[in-house]
């Protein structure tokens, strides 16, 4: 070794001591102390720390520099790192100061340990800020444990990573150790699984917080509380976790069904005992869900039998229908929907329906209150009807105005006519010098005028007392093919006058033409009808004829006649109705000839109708029952031919009982010729007398209003001395009490005076041969 050498080393110490001195001043808190505790140096941290200088520390007892506890607790320690020669650390506090010591053993060369060295590092920051992140943590803890239910932190796959007591003791009832391992989703009832699983991967996926009303399960289950769960993600080192909340809330969800069921309970009992008929119904497959007590009385069905039905069983509409009115219905949006609905019995109801869609459980259900209208809508329709009656009776009265007023300007000129020819040719007639020829001319004039004048003067008087319901039928033995003949034969010289044919065709043979109904008003009808067809034909020919259909004769007259327009075809059965009712009308007639006609086939049991063409004719068609008469062959039904031969009067013997001269003479004047013995009594009583002494006479014809005693009192005498002796009464006007009397009196026919000849020869040869 050289001095230079021996310099580089000396310089290499001192430059070595500089610099560790630097670091031994520039460290923490540094000391050396010997054996005996004493100080052999010492940094200036240290110094300062005892605020003293380095030099007052060394050669100092180091213990005696620390309070007596912390020089107790470190003399230990120091004591045992000069025994063990291991390095020892050492923490402890003072002031509030946290010291972390290290005492590192000092070797000799001996490998003896002669000193320490002790560094102190002043830790108080560190302790205090691990302390601080303790007592949160513990917070934490606390109050996540404070959570009046179950906190969790799940991963991505659902299983706990953090859990409070509560969830895992009163929710999984695991052990913390086994926490890890379990998923969230098996404390979840099953049912609310989807629902919840759902929320889950919505919450770590799309970081949505959810909030959730679930069955949890505890321990596993089956047993359950309500929960209100909540939760939202955090993401902690790029992966993502679920933190959450369960809070119970079993206790207010009961309080919440049981107000549920109690409301339940109540609006049930609403529904179930309301009188008003309720159904509720699905609204898709139209099936009924539920309905009350009142439905199944209305219906018929049990609520059991009906909670089996569709709807489809009850409404007479078929879906697609009842759809559309629905749908029509909700257009309109307002009122109530009509049906018709069938019950058990078969019986079909008219009713409206109030209806109300409504969500339950998510299913589309419709309330509905049925409503029965059944007599309602009878009440309306009978309500509708009177009302169309009532108003086509007022414009029926209103037409009958009318026509009343132009019935008499008409009625006027109809009297007027016919009496100008009786005045005028009666005074024609007193003209001296008249040749036998003119004489008889006038006198058919004047007839011909009373004829008219006769005819209108019966129509009035039939139609007033059809009007008064005074017509009563009365059936007699008719033949129709003898009416049918007498009625060609009374009308021929008519139809020969106009140069018309006319023709009549018989449907049955003699003996089966005889029926039981009212021969008058038959021979009305016919006459009336062929009288029209006369009117109103001018070229051609007018054809009458019945055919039986059945249990029905149907009579037909046609004509070729002027026609009637179509839209007068049914109301010229109305009375006073003419086509043609100007002043300048070609043809005389009051109109009334039909609806007299008509009133009489309605009264016989038929019907009347006319199929008329304008310019080519009409015919009437009407329709009386076929009453047969179960006898022979009558003998009135006589061949035409024969009976113009054989005169059925010839040789009897006939009272005429008639106060009135003028009557009287002309009565005997209609007989003269048929070879019948006339004999004239002047009152009742003279008839009576006449009666008595005179056993030959066949018929009496009973005047009625006649001096000493009247017809009535007469014919009840008479009936009493020869009870079998027919009795006419023959009377100017015969209202309903006048028949009523005269039958009661005994009288067996009437005849309306001005007698008739034809008539009273036909009622004479009835009663005769009866
Ligand atoms: P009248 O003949 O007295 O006028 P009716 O009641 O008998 O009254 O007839 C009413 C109307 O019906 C007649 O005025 C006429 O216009 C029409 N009528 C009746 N019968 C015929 C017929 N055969 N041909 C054409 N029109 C007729």
């Amino acid at each position: 070794m050289n001095c230079d050498n021996n310099s580089d080393l000396n310089r290499s110490f001192e430059e070595r001591y500089n610099t560790l001195q630097a670091v031994f001043d520039t460290s923490d808190i540094s000391f050396v102390m010997d054996r005996d505790d004493i100080i052999l140096e010492a940094n200036q941290a240290f110094a300062t720390m005892l605020s003293k200088t380095v030099q007052e520390c060394i050669n100092t007892n180091a213990f005696d520099l620390l309070s007596s506890g912390l020089a107790a607790s470190r003399k230990e320690k120091t004591d045992e790192a000069f025994r063990t020669g291991k390095i020892i650390t050492l923490e402890d506090e003072s002031e509030g100061r946290f010291m972390l010591s290290t005492i590192t053993p000092i070797a000799s060369r001996k490998n003896k340990i002669t000193a320490l060295h002790i560094s102190v590092q002043d830790i108080t920051e560190l302790r205090l800020a691990e302390k601080e992140s303790q007592n949160q943590q513990m917070f934490s803890y606390a109050l996540i444990d404070a959570i009046p239910g179950g906190f969790y932190m799940l991963d991505a796959e659902g299983c706990y990573v953090q859990w409070n007591t509560y969830e895992r003791d009163v929710v999984v009832g695991k052990t913390d150790s086994e926490m890890p391992n379990t998923f969230a989703m098996d404390t979840i009832h099953t049912d609310d699984r989807p629902m919840v699983e759902k929320k889950m991967m919505n919450i770590l996926n799309n970081g949505a917080e959810e909030s959730e009303v679930s069955r949890v399960l505890l321990h596993g289950g089956p047993a359950f509380r309500w929960h209100q769960l909540s939760g939202k993600r955090i993401i902690i080192n790029n992966q993502p976790f679920l933190i959450g909340t369960a809070i119970d809330i079993t206790d207010r969800k009961q309080a919440d069904i049981d107000a549920l069921q109690q409301s339940e309970e109540r609006f049930r009992k609403l529904f179930e005992e309301h009188s008003a008929v309720q159904l509720i119904i699905d609204q898709e497959t139209v099936k009924i869900i539920d309905a009350n007590d009142a439905a199944a009385k209305f219906y018929g069905w049990s609520v059991e039998e009906l909670r089996r039905m569709s709807m489809r069983d009850i409404n007479t509409l078929s879906d697609e229908q009842a759809q559309q009115e629905i749908e029509k219905h909700n257009l309109s949006g307002h009122g109530p929907l009509s049906f018709k609905h069938r019950r058990a019995d078969g019986s079909v109801r008219d009713v409206e329906v109030l209806r109300k869609l409504i969500k339950i459980n998510g299913k589309d259900l419709a309330y509905a209150i049925i409503n029965d209208v059944t007599e309602r809508k009878l009440a309306e329709i009978e309500q509708k009807k009177m009302t169309d009656a009532l108003i086509a009776a007022k414009e029926k009265a209103e037409e009958h105005d009318r026509l009343k007023s132009a019935f008499l300007a008409n009625i006027s000129h109809e009297i007027r006519t016919p009496m100008n020819g009786i005045l005028g040719f009666s005074e024609l007639l007193k003209e001296p010098h008249l040749s036998g020829e003119e004489q008889a001319e006038y006198i058919d004039m004047m007839q011909q005028s009373g004829q008219r004048m006769l005819n209108l003067i019966n129509d009035l008087i039939d139609i007033s007392r059809i009007e008064a319901g005074e017509t009563m039928v009365q059936v007699t033995e008719t033949s129709v093919n003898k009416l049918l003949h007498d009625i060609c034969s009374f009308f021929k010289p008519q139809a020969d006058a106009k140069g018309l044919r006319l023709s009549c065709t018989a449907g049955l043979s003699d003996s089966e033409s005889i029926i039981v109904s009212d021969q008058a008003k038959l021979h009305q009808i016919l006459t009336n009808l062929v009288q029209n067809a006369l009117k109103f034909t001018r070229t051609g020919g007018i054809a009458i004829g019945y055919t039986r259909n059945g249990t029905m004769l149907t009579f037909s007259i046609g004509d070729t006649g002027i026609g009637i327009p179509l839209d007068m075809q049914k109301r010229i059965f109305d009375r006073f109705l003419q086509v043609d009712n100007t002043l300048t009308r070609a043809h005389e007639g009051s109109g009334l000839g039909l609806s007299i006609s008509k009133a009489y086939v309605e009264m016989l049991g038929g019907t009347i109708r006319v199929e008329s063409e304008e310019g080519k004719g009409s015919t009437f068609i009407f329709t009386i029952p076929y009453n047969p008469l179960n006898a022979t062959p009558s003998a009135s039904a006589l061949p035409p031919d024969e009976q113009t031969t054989i005169n059925p009067l010839s040789g009897t013997t006939i009272l005429i009982a008639e106060d009135d001269e003028v009557s009287g003479f002309l009565l005997k004047k209609t007989m003269k010729g048929e070879n019948i013995t006339i004999l004239h009594a002047f009152n009742g009583l003279e008839a009576v007398g006449l009666v008595t002494t005179h056993p030959e006479i066949d018929l009496v014809l009973m005047d009625i209003r006649m001096p000493v005693m009247n017809g009535y009192e007469a014919a009840r005498q008479i009936k009493q001395i020869r009870p079998k002796l027919p009795v006419i009464a023959q009377t100017a006007f015969t209202s309903k009490e006048d028949r009523a009397k005269a039958q009661e009196a005994g009288c067996d026919r009437f005849i309306t005076k001005p007698i008739n000849k034809n008539e009273l020869l036909g009622l004479v040869t009835e009663l005769l041969h009866r």
